[in-house]
């Protein structure tokens, strides 16, 4: 039985759609947007722990001040007191006394300034911690989203990666063992199409023309394996 050049065709047809495949499956792995998504997450995290940090040290220190704040209000009270309800008589006393309360309230002055400075550092921080963790979760569900985008894309072409192999493996059986040898020596050597049409004396794979005394032969005999003598790919003579 004579051998149909056309399922040669069709197995190349094929494994060129397998390679594109291959090659498509391992570009979606490899430079997916994932990876550069979760190192950004990862270093967003990262940051808004240190603010969580920050922002605990940075409480703590204001709610030192209020509490400072605190005992010195208590201590001007007290001493105003001493000042207005005569227990002290003295004028040297009182003098000294009225200087000292002047002192307090010019050290409280200075304080509420410190603690007000300080809400503004704690509340910024808040702010900071709030914007990070806001991204944060913006990050973590585009993410997800990405990851089920990139998983469905590699199913499609997983599936048409296993339609295509399934195809192949029906056309193989049918092709001469000398046929598919010489194919598959080909594709080890060269990239792209290595079965091509001889057009008007031309070879479709390197456009190089053949002796006219050979195509003339080829012509004749069709069903015989021949190679393109520049370019060694199969030539299919129709
Ligand atoms: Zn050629």
């Amino acid at each position: 039985m004579e051998f149909d050049f056309k399922l040669l065709e069709e197995l190349q047809d094929l494994d060129l759609k397998i390679e594109k495949m291959e090659e498509e499956k391992s570009n979606l792995l490899e430079f997916s947007e994932v990876k550069e998504l979760e190192k950004e997450l990862r270093h967003l995290k990262t940051l808004f722990e240190e603010k969580g940090n920050q922002h605990g040290k940075e409480n703590l220190k204001l709610k030192k001040l209020e509490g400072e704040l605190d005992l010195l209000e208590i201590k001007i009270q007290k001493e105003e007191k001493r000042l207005y309800n005569g227990t002290v008589s003295n004028p040297k006393e009182l003098s000294s006394l009225e200087g000292e309360v002047k002192l307090l309230k010019a050290k409280k002055d200075f304080m509420e300034t410190e603690l007000l400075i300080q809400m503004d550092k704690v509340d910024a921080l808040t702010k900071e911690q709030n914007d990070l963790s806001l991204k944060v979760s913006e990050y973590t569900q585009k993410i997800k989203e990405m990851e089920e985008e990139l998983k469905r894309k590699l199913e499609e072409v997983e599936k048409s990666l296993n339609a295509f192999k399934g195809s192949k493996s029906e056309i193989t059986p049918k092709i001469p063992d000398e046929i598919l040898k010489a194919y598959n020596n080909l594709r080890g050597k060269k990239s792209g199409r290595v079965v091509v049409d001889l057009e008007d004396g031309v070879c479709q794979g390197c456009f190089m023309a053949l002796p006219a005394e050979k195509v003339d032969k080829m012509i004749l005999q069709k069903e015989k394996l021949w190679f393109c003598p520049h370019c060694q790919r199969i030539l299919i003579v129709k």
